[in-house]
């Protein structure tokens, strides 16, 4: 039996449960990084909310199709891969910078995700892969009268579409009719018809149009892919909330003008971050890339858990304090899964408090659950697993859990794990300390040390390592 996830619908303003198009299925597009810089943990933020949403519906036991797009032509990228051209450049040596700026950071933006343990997207377009779907886009808009064309550039018409501002709550009073901005981004309150298509500037790299040379505007990119790749209705869309107008507000526009109905059911929007009470800025010295962080030492899965432990909807406050805490919860964590790997050490006695260690995993995993199904509540999540940890130590000093308990509460944290990624079953360490105790008892028997051989071999049954010595002379070895 599936669990059905509610989530906030920035559409409806209210939580609501998520009710699949398809049996089973979530169809998820998220907005990707525009990669002309490093992305800031601001933006990671966004990404690593939407990991935990994805994985939370995985572990729900839905099928999820991802796409998160990869924005690889834009103002900011222009800007920035253009300068070192001779005024003269032809317009391939222009394509050729704005690639070569955008690969680099998009295998950069790739190798943050995977640092961080965010799963890749099962679809990860390049806008500059979508140039022919962006045009017959517009040209469809054009048709259907929601869309003219000025000086080459392409406008798409808001007073023709009734739901306009549905998104983000417009006030349709206050939109201009007619006026036209040519910038992606723009705030709220110059709401006008916005650029679908940009006629080439000089010393910009184009296409060519039936509107002659040019480029997609932003909002295109994302309607052209996700219909694209994602079909007529998608389940859900996310980004950050500054996405939420103009972008999403235009997104809708593009598709529902053109498909003529609802495109997105849910609308899933991650708050802003701030850092140590202030807003993210460079000028402030508080801007900080996953990089930045690393290099004075941060672990990223610590940054990922500081992250997801609040709340997605709730502006988070980033703070070295706030990681310190974040490493100190995961060590607790950790330890508690060492110690449950582990056999218990007996001699507590009997304890009057002895609990069901059955039925507080029971509890644990059901409070679990329905914390994430209920807008992804990642504190309540947490709080679940801290409770059991609490009941289980207590337990455990006294009267030692079971292999089978043990086994159990095993499970449990892999089935956590598997949403928030941080306190794996660390294989590759328990090898490396098999494999050293391994050979030294090898060096023992080899020496003719056998107390020392049968210490080590106690040594690592105490890790629940069983030996086996084969007749070729190697020893393997087990988990019992
Ligand atoms: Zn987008």
């Amino acid at each position: 039996m599936r669990q059905s996830l509610s989530l906030f619908n920035t559409l409806t303003r209210r939580v609501e449960p998520v009710a699949p198009i398809s049996e089973g299925q979530i169809s998820l597009y998220t907005c990707g990084p525009t990669v002309y810089n490093f992305a800031h943990i601001g933006n990671l933020r966004t990404f690593l909310f939407q990991d935990l949403l994805k994985r939370a519906f995985r572990a729900a036991g839905y099928d999820v199709r991802h796409c998160m797009n990869i924005t690889d032509v834009e103002d900011k990228i222009i800007r920035d891969s253009q300068g070192a051209l001779a005024a003269g450049a032809s317009n391939e040596e222009r394509h050729a910078a704005m690639k070569a700026l955008t690969d680099r950071f998009t295998t950069i933006f790739l190798e943050d995700l995977d640092n961080l343990r965010i799963q890749r997207a099962d679809h990860l377009p390049k806008a500059t892969d979508y140039i022919p779907q962006m045009i017959r886009l517009v040209q469809d808009l054009e048709v259907k009268g929601l869309a003219y064309a000025r000086e080459g550039s392409v406008y798409y018409r808001i007073a023709g579409l009734p739901q306009y501002g549905c998104l983000a709550h417009l006030d349709r009073e206050g939109m201009q009719a007619g006026a036209s901005v040519d910038a992606d981004e723009y705030e709220r309150d110059s709401v006008t018809d916005f650029v679908l298509w940009k006629s080439a500037k000089p010393g910009e790299p184009w296409w060519d149009s039936p509107w002659g040379h040019g480029r997609p505007g932003w909002h295109i990119e994302c309607s052209a892919m996700g219909m694209e790749l994602l079909g007529d209705r998608v389940d859900i869309h996310s980004g950050g909330v500054d996405l939420i107008f103009p972008h999403h507000e235009n997104e809708i526009a593009q598709s529902e003008g053109c498909l003529g109905h609802r495109w997105v059911n849910h609308w899933v929007h991650g708050e802003f971050l701030m850092v140590e009470g202030q807003k993210m800025a460079k000028s402030l010295g508080n801007f900080f890339t996953l990089r930045d962080l690393v290099a004075k030492g941060v672990d990223p899965i610590a940054l990922r858990y500081a992250i997801q432990s609040n709340h997605y909807r709730k502006v988070l406050n980033f703070s070295f304090e706030g990681l310190r805490a974040a490493e100190n919860s995961l060590k607790r964590i950790r330890a508690f899964r060492k110690r449950m790997e582990g056999e218990g050490q007996t001699g507590g006695g009997p304890w009057a408090e002895a609990l069901d260690p059955k039925a507080r995993l029971d509890q644990a995993r059901l409070a679990f659950g329905s914390a994430l199904a209920d807008d992804l509540n990642t504190p309540e999540a947490l709080a679940a697993i801290f409770t059991l940890i609490s009941d289980l130590n207590a337990q455990d000093d006294h009267v030692a859990l079971t292999r089978e308990e043990r086994d159990a509460v095993l499970a449990f944290l892999d089935e956590t794990d598997a949403v928030f990624a941080a306190w794996p079953h660390e294989t590759a360490s328990l090898d490396t300390e098999v494999e050293a105790l391994i050979e030294a008892r090898r060096a023992a028997k080899g020496g003719k040390n056998w107390a020392e051989a049968d210490r080590v071999r106690d040594q690592l049954k105490a890790l629940g390592i069983v030996l086996e010595d084969r007749k070729d002379g190697t020893t393997g070895w087990r988990r019992f």
